[in-house]
């Protein structure tokens, strides 16, 4: 791609997709984009999916991000509930048989919820407006609910059914909640915030299969049974319809450190379907959050342009379960070590209040807050300039842990 692209063409009409017109746009592209989703809806919000929504505090019409007349104003051409089929060069083939040439294409066309194998039709998960809406309806008749995983997805709901009333048992594989993401010792704290909440939390517990839609089968060979049964073990990138198109899709899209896709001339992708390149772990990385699908499109919007971009904030997540914010700052898969740096809950006192560290190399790599956002927010420009080890436990409460 030479010159500047005249006709943007962003598939995927959610966070990445809107954000990436938005930028577009702010950053003084007047030419015309074409925004291509495979929902009836105009672009809406997840996050309250498992929270607001679900627990009933919002209508779900606030999950929309822009209503019709702020949408208008982006001057945009919009194919909603229109499936993208195909990509050849910088030409999106639509379901509808029809085909959208672009001068440059941004992927941000998500991730599926993940399945069981031999999953049941009235098995649910939560990926969609749809599913919360009719998650948040069932609650009113159920009396139980199991959910399979306690990952952030699976506590967000937890949380919600244990407010209406329904007994809540939550199945995970591993030891302990969302191990893979922050360690087996802090995913014990996860653990503590179920069990203190009176929830039914079955670690180290594998389904071998699903009896029928309500009951499935454990590893040892007892059973569990609930009203309704949800399935909340993680995503996957739906790139099956970029088959054909010559891109590396071994884990979602794989672009370089500015979202450009490999093996392409004119393509870009961003959000939990982009795969960038990322120096840090010497691998490409897919981050399925919200804060770093949000940066991701600033950098497309201004490579796109041909423009500097910003660089990559420190990745930033949260998640709002038992009364308090979980929020994450930077690499927590990197740490070779965990430091309780304010405190008591991995000595066993409560778990709000509790901040953690993560290091990698003497240097601070990561941090979680359990309901601690003053305290936690101090730590991420030390995670930005790789701060020592002795530098953070100056900062902290640690004078007595940890060290
Ligand atoms: C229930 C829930 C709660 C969450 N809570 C948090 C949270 O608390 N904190 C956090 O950091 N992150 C959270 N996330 C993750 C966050 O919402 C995502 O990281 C973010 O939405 C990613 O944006 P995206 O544009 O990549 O994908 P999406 O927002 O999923 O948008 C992708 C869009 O592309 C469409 N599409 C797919 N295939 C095609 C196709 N072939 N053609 C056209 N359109 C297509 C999809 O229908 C969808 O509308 C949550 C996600 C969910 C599901």
């Amino acid at each position: 791609m030479g010159q500047l692209p005249e006709h943007v063409v962003v598939v995927g009409a959610g966070l990445g997709g809107l954000r990436t017109v938005e930028a577009l746009r702010t950053r003084g592209h007047v030419g015309r984009i074409t925004l291509i989703g495979a929902e009836v809806h105009a672009p809406y919000d997840r996050p309250p999916l498992s929270k607001q929504i679900l627990n009933g505090t919002w209508e779900p019409a606030k999950a929309t991000f822009k209503d019709a007349e702020a949408l208008a104003a982006l001057d945009v051409t919009m194919v909603f509930g229109t499936r993208a089929v195909g990509l050849h060069g910088t030409t999106v083939e639509l379901e509808d048989g029809t085909s959208v040439q672009g001068d440059a294409v941004v992927l941000a066309t998500g991730v599926t919820a993940r399945t069981l194998p031999d999953q049941p039709a009235g098995v649910v998960t939560l990926r969609t407006l749809e599913d919360a809406v009719a998650l948040r309806g069932a609650f009113d008749s159920l009396s139980s609910l199991l959910i399979v995983g306690a990952g952030f997805i699976g506590a967000e709901v937890a949380c919600a059914a244990h407010g209406k009333g329904v007994q809540v048992t939550v199945l995970e594989a591993l030891p302990v909640p969302v191990e893979r993401a922050l360690g087996r010792e802090v995913g014990a704290l996860a653990a503590r915030l179920f069990t203190e909440a009176g929830l039914d939390l079955r670690c180290d517990t594998r389904i071998t299969r699903f009896v029928d839609e309500r009951t499935v089968e454990l590893s040892d060979g007892s059973t569990v049974t609930a009203d309704l049964v949800l399935v909340g073990i993680g995503s996957l990138p739906d790139v099956s319809w970029l088959d054909g198109a010559g891109l590396d899709t071994t884990d979602g899209v794989a672009c370089d450190a500015s979202g450009r896709v490999l093996g392409t001339s004119g393509v870009w992708a961003v959000g939990d379907i982009a795969a960038w390149w990322d120096g840090s772990r010497n691998r490409h990385h897919r981050n399925e959050h919200w804060t770093t699908t949000v940066d991701q499109t600033q950098v497309v919007a201004c490579d796109v342009l041909g423009i500097e971009g910003p660089a990559l904030a420190v990745p930033y997540v949260w998640s709002d379960q038992f009364g308090m914010k979980i929020q994450t700052f930077g690499r927590t898969d990197l740490a070779e070590e965990v430091v309780q740096l304010h405190g008591t809950g991995l000595e066993g006192g409560p778990v709000k209040g509790t901040v953690v560290g993560y290091f990698a190399g003497g240097v601070l790599v990561g941090a979680v807050g359990f309901g601690a956002p003053a305290k936690l927010v101090r730590y991420r420009a030390m995670i930005a300039e790789g701060a020592a080890r002795d530098a953070v436990l100056a900062q902290s409460d640690a004078t007595a842990v940890g060290g």
